[in-house]
C-alpha cells in the first residue's frame, strides 16, 4: 500500500482567495492515494505504449523502470520507502502555468489562479492529475526536449503527462464521472 504524505507547507502571495484551496487539500491527497493504489493506475503504467515508441516518450526508461520510480517514494534520490513525501506550495501568478517543481526541491508549486473557486468533483480530479504530474518530476521523470509543435504534441506521451492524465481519468471514474481509460487522441 502506497502511503501519500504530501503536505501543504506554505502559502505564498497575497491572495484572499487562497484559503478555500487550502481547506480542500486533504480531500485531494486522499484521492491521490486512492488513485495510485488502483489496479487501473498500475496497469496503465505497465502496459503503456505511445505512437512514438513501445512505452512512454521522451525517456530512455522502460515501463517497469517508470513503474518502480513512480512507486519508490524516492523523491530527488532520497530513501526508497514507498512513501510519497512532498510539500505543496500554493501561489498566485497571472500566468498559464498550472504548477511546477524545481530540480533538487520536493516542493510542488501550484498556481491557484487556474483553480476554480467553486470546487466540484471535476476540479478535484484535475488537481489530482496535476499533483501526480508534478510528483513524477520529483522521482526523475521529465518531458524535456527542444520546443516545437511536434515536441509539444509528443510531450503528451511523456511519463508525467500520460500518468497525470491517467490519474485524472481514474479519479473522475472513482467520483462517478466517465471511464478509467484515458486516450491522448
Ligand atoms: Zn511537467
Amino acid at each position: 500500500m502506497l502511503i501519500v504524505e504530501l503536505k501543504k507547507l506554505q502559502v505564498n502571495g497575497i491572495d484572499t482567495r487562497i484559503e478555500p484551496y487550502n481547506s480542500y487539500t486533504n480531500k485531494i491527497l486522499k484521492l491521490v492515494q486512492i488513485v495510485m493504489n488502483k489496479q487501473a493506475m498500475q496497469e496503465f503504467i505497465i502496459n503503456y505504449r505511445c505512437q512514438y515508441r513501445n512505452g512512454f516518450s521522451q525517456t530512455t526508461l522502460d515501463n517497469a523502470q517508470i513503474f518502480n520510480a513512480f512507486y519508490s517514494g524516492q523523491e530527488r534520490g532520497g530513501e526508497n520507502d514507498g512513501i510519497w513525501q512532498a510539500e505543496i506550495n500554493y501561489y498566485y501568478a497571472k500566468t498559464s502555468t498550472v504548477g511546477y517543481t524545481n530540480v533538487g526541491s520536493t516542493l510542488i508549486n501550484t498556481n491557484t489562479r487556474l483553480i476554480p473557486l467553486a470546487y466540484d468533483n471535476e476540479s478535484l480530479a484535475d488537481r489530482v492529475g496535476n499533483l501526480v504530474h508534478e510528483y513524477c518530476h520529483l522521482v526523475g521523470m521529465d518531458h524535456s526536449g527542444p520546443y516545437s509543435f511536434w515536441k509539444k504534441k509528443e510531450r503528451l506521451y511523456s511519463a508525467p503527462y500520460a500518468i497525470g492524465h491517467a490519474a485524472q481519468s481514474i479519479a473522475k471514474a472513482h467520483l462517478g464521472m466517465g471511464s478509467e481509460v484515458w486516450n491522448a487522441l
